[in-house]
């Protein structure tokens, strides 16, 4: 019987790339303040190299793009991760299926990156009030990211339950599920419309147990274990 669901977040409750679109804005504020350029034009510009590049280089090749000095990159990392998202929104999907789950499940979520940042994001989208045991790996050290086998096993321990009574539930197979599988929990992957990894196929120890595309499917999913 399944007591516990555990989530990722990025991509998974809201879409992420609201979050990256609005630190953007920030970034690009500042900018358009210090030198003589428009902050619409510098946000379209980080994301059209973000959209061609992908992440790891994107304020570097802006600012060469503009001729501006590469040493804003500090700066410009520090407004991205401070900044507080003004427009994030749960999905609708998870908004509406959530507030079934409270009361019958036990609710965790993991999440990597930036501690700053995922905090942020956690308060902004409200899930603080949801979902009662919250890791954001950074917090104990960039080597507890997932798949390091830490998190799943503090929130399988602050449960009090087996691996085989949890679920996790994430979108990107390069680490949500290996390692949840390895400690013999199911898992659940949402496949969105839009998304990092939605494209990504991996061998099968790194893919899901089941795949869904809204949380409305989740009961199906955890009927089938
Ligand atoms: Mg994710």
């Amino acid at each position: 019987m399944i007591k516990a669901l555990i989530f990722d977040l990025d991509d998974t409750l809201y879409y992420e790339l609201e979050y990256v679109k609005s630190g953007f804005r920030a970034v690009s504020n500042y900018i358009s303040a210090r030198y003589d350029l428009s902050a619409k034009d510098f946000y379209n510009k980080l994301l059209t190299v973000l959209d061609e590049e992908g992440r790891g280089k994107t304020f570097d090749l802006t600012l060469a793009h503009f001729g501006l000095p590469g040493a804003e990159v500090e700066r410009m990392v520090n407004i991205y991760r401070k900044h507080k998202p003004d427009n994030l929104r749960l999905y609708p999907d998870v908004e509406r299926v959530f507030a079934g789950l409270k009361g019958n499940y036990k609710l965790g979520l993991i999440t990597d990156g930036n501690f700053t940042v995922q905090w942020n994001k956690i308060k902004e989208l409200g899930l603080n009030k949801l979902i009662e045991e919250i890791i954001v790996t950074d917090d104990y050290g960039v080597d507890r990211r997932k798949p390091s086998s830490f998190a799943y096993l503090k929130l399988l321990e602050r449960f009090n339950v087996n691996p085989e009574e949890a679920v996790y539930i994430g979108d990107n197979p390069e680490k949500d599920f290996i390692t949840a599988r390895r400690l013999g929990m199911k898992t659940i992957r949402i496949i969105r419309e839009k998304g990092m990894y939605i494209d990504k196929r991996l061998s099968p120890e790194y893919e899901a147990d089941y795949e869904i595309n809204f949380f409305s499917e989740l009961e199906k999913a955890l009927k089938s274990f």
